[in-house]
């Protein structure tokens, strides 16, 4: 196999100095975060062509099991997360609203001045 080094860039984290593993095709291990309701943020080597076609079997959790409590935890959290950005983005589309209006207003009132 060719060009085995294009996999860092793939999973877009580059200090994974501590811990190196190898998959079976010889090629570093990458360490990837999972985000399934199962497992959220728990993290596992996967093969290092795991986006690639000739991927190989080669699977080890890095972190121990998610507790339940945790799992739970992480999914609020996550949640959470939306609805904030979701509240920031209205609250973003209400300054653009209340901009407006204030520039339509003060419009009114040069023009209005202006004809006096
Ligand atoms: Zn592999």
């Amino acid at each position: 196999m060719s060009g085995n080094n294009s996999s860092s860039t793939v999973f877009g984290s580059s200090s994974m100095a501590k811990s190196r593993l190898v998959c079976y095709c010889g090629v570093e291990s990458p360490l990837v975060t999972a985000w399934t309701d199962e497992n959220p943020g728990r993290r596992f080597h996967g093969c290092g062509k795991y986006f690639q076609r000739r991927k190989c079997s080669f699977f080890r959790w890095f972190d121990p099991e998610v507790p339940e409590r945790r799992k739970k935890l992480i999914r609020g959290l996550l949640k959470k997360n939306d609805a904030m950005k979701k509240k920031e983005k209205k609250l973003e589309f209400t300054i653009v609203v209340l901009g407006m209006l204030l520039f339509l207003s003060l419009f009114v009132i040069f023009i209005k001045l202006g004809m006096m």
